[in-house]
C-alpha cells in the first residue's frame, strides 16, 4: 500500500468506491456503541466492591481526630483520609483538604471563591476584571474549558507539545495581569496522555507573572493511573519547585479517587500552601460543616495506603492495558501505511488523542455516529468546542468491553480512511 496522497485520482476514486462499500455494510449491521467518555468498565468497577461491607455497625467509627465519624466536623476532612490523599498527591497531610466526591467541584469552587472573594494574592475579586483571561491547554478537557468559560473568563489557547505547554508562548501571555491562571493536566494529560517534562514544571513554578494572583488549576486526575506501573512517568513537584521561587501560593493542587474506585461516589481533594489552605478556609466554614466523613472511612479502610492503592492501580492497568493497546495495534496496522493519522501513545491515563487530516474531524465523528458509533464530539478538545484544524479526535478506549472497542475502532479507522480520500478528491 502507499501512502493515499502519493495515488493518482484514479487510484483513489476506485479506493473510495471500495471504502462507501464496506462503509454501507457496516451500517448495515446497525451498531450502537458508545465510546465518548472516558469512564471506568464494570469490571474495573467491581474492584472497589468490597467497599460495600467493609465498614458495618462495628467498626470503630472514632478516628484518629477523636471525633466521632457520624457526627458533623471536620471542615478539611478526617485526618486519615487527608493523609492518604496526601500520600496519592505527594504532599503532607497538612496542605491537603478532603472535599466531597468531585474534584470538579473543588475546582469550580476555588474559581468561583476567585470570582467572588479574590485569591489570596488577588488585588480584587476575579468579576471586577472584566477582560479576565485564562489559559487553556489543547488538545485539552473540555470541562475545564466549560468552569472558566461559563465564569466569564475568555479563553486562551496554548498547545500542548510533547512536553507540557508551550512555554515560550505561556511565559509571554503571562506578561498580561489580565491572565489569571492556566488549567493543567500535568501526569498522562486528558486526552493526549503525555507527561509534563521536569523543565516545564519548573518554568511553571518559576515564571514572573504580572497578575499577582495568577493561579495554577493542577488537575492531577491520572497522577497514580499507569498503564505500566512497573515503567510509570514520574512528575516533578510542583510544590517544591514553586517554594523554591517563592511561589508556592500559585498552585492549587487537585486529585480524587473517581477512577480508583467509584466516578462520582470517591473522595476529591485539593492541595495548597498553609497560607492559602487558611484563605480558603475562611469562605469554606461558611459553605459546608463538613463532607461526608464515612465515604472517607470506607476509603481509608479500602485504599488504606500508597503501597495498597499502587496494587489496587495495577489491577486497574491489567484491565486496560489490553484496551489502548488494541486500540494502537489498530491504528498502526490500519493508519500508518496511508499516512492519514498520527497520534499519542500514553503510557497512562484514560485517552488517547489522534489526529486525522486537517478538516476531517467532524465528518469522521459523523461518520462514526450514523454507523452506530458514538465518539467524544470533535472540537471538545479546545476552547469553545472549536478545533481551528478540525483534526483532533479523542478516543476513550476504557468503557466498552474489548469485543466491542474492536467494532468500533474498526468503524473509525474505515472512517479516517473514507474521510482522507474524500477531502484529498474533493469530495
Ligand atoms: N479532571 C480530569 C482531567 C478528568 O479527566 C476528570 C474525569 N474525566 C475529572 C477531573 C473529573 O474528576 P471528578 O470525578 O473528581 O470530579
Amino acid at each position: 500500500m502507499k501512502e493515499y496522497r502519493e495515488m493518482t485520482s484514479q487510484e483513489l476514486t476506485a479506493l473510495r468506491e471500495e471504502l462507501r462499500q464496506e462503509y454501507s455494510e457496516i451500517q448495515a449491521r446497525g451498531l450502537s456503541l458508545n465510546m465518548a467518555r472516558g469512564k471506568p468498565d464494570a469490571e474495573q468497577l467491581a474492584l472497589s466492591d468490597a467497599m460495600w461491607t467493609i465498614a458495618d455497625a462495628s467498626t470503630p467509627m472514632v478516628g484518629e481526630d477523636g471525633m466521632d465519624y457520624r457526627n458533623y466536623g471536620l471542615l478539611f476532612g478526617t485526618r486519615e483520609a487527608r493523609r492518604l490523599m496526601g500520600e496519592i498527591m505527594g504532599v503532607s497531610r497538612e496542605n491537603v483538604i478532603v472535599g466531597g466526591s468531585s474534584s470538579l467541584t473543588m475546582m469550580y469552587d476555588t474559581l468561583m471563591r476567585g470570582m467572588v472573594f479574590g485569591m489570596l494574592h488577588s488585588p480584587k475579586p476575579w468579576y471586577e476584571c472584566p477582560d479576565r483571561k485564562f489559559l487553556c491547554l489543547v488538545p485539552g478537557y473540555d470541562r475545564h474549558f466549560a468552569i472558566t468559560q461559563d465564569l466569564g473568563f475568555e479563553l486562551v489557547t496554548v498547545p500542548l507539545t510533547e512536553s507540557g505547554p508551550d512555554m515560550d508562548l505561556v511565559e509571554e501571555l503571562v506578561k498580561d495581569p489580565s491572565v489569571k491562571g492556566i488549567w493543567c493536566v500535568p501526569k498522562y494529560s486528558n486526552p493526549s496522555g503525555i507527561t509534563y517534562s521536569d523543565e516545564t514544571v519548573r518554568r511553571l513554578a518559576a515564571m514572573e507573572t504580572a497578575a499577582p494572583d495568577f493561579t495554577i488549576m493542577w488537575d492531577n486526575a491520572y497522577g497514580i493511573h499507569h498503564l505500566y506501573p512497573d515503567a510509570p512517568d514520574e512528575l516533578a513537584d510542583i510544590f517544591a519547585l514553586a517554594q523554591e521561587y517563592g511561589h508556592e501560593d500559585r498552585v492549587i493542587a487537585f486529585a480524587s479517587t473517581s477512577k480508583v474506585t467509584y466516578p462520582g461516589a470517591g473522595i476529591a481533594a485539593l492541595a495548597a500552601s498553609k497560607a492559602n489552605l487558611d484563605h480558603i478556609a475562611a469562605h469554606m466554614t461558611h459553605q459546608t460543616i463538613g463532607a461526608d466523613k464515612i465515604n472517607m472511612l470506607r476509603h481509608v479502610l479500602f485504599l488504606q495506603d500508597l503501597p495498597h492503592v499502587k496494587e489496587h492501580m495495577a489491577k486497574h492497568a491489567a484491565l486496560l492495558r489490553p484496551k489502548f493497546e488494541l486500540v494502537l495495534r489498530m491504528f498502526e496496522e490500519q493508519l500508518r501505511e496511508p499516512g492519514v493519522a498520527r497520534w499519542t501513545n500514553p503510557r497512562g491515563g484514560y485517552f488517547i488523542t489522534c489526529q486525522v487530516p486537517e478538516g476531517c474531524a467532524k465528518k469522521v465523528v459523523q461518520l462514526c455516529a450514523e454507523a452506530g458509533v458514538i465518539l467524544t464530539d470533535a472540537g471538545a478538545t479546545h476552547p469553545y468546542k472549536k478545533d481551528p484544524q478540525d483534526s483532533a479526535i479523542r478516543i476513550a478506549p476504557s468503557y466498552p468491553p474489548i469485543g466491542e472497542l474492536e467494532e468500533a475502532m474498526k468503524v473509525f479507522c474505515l472512517c479516517v480512511r473514507l474521510a482522507a480520500v474524500e477531502k484529498l478528491l474533493g469530495c
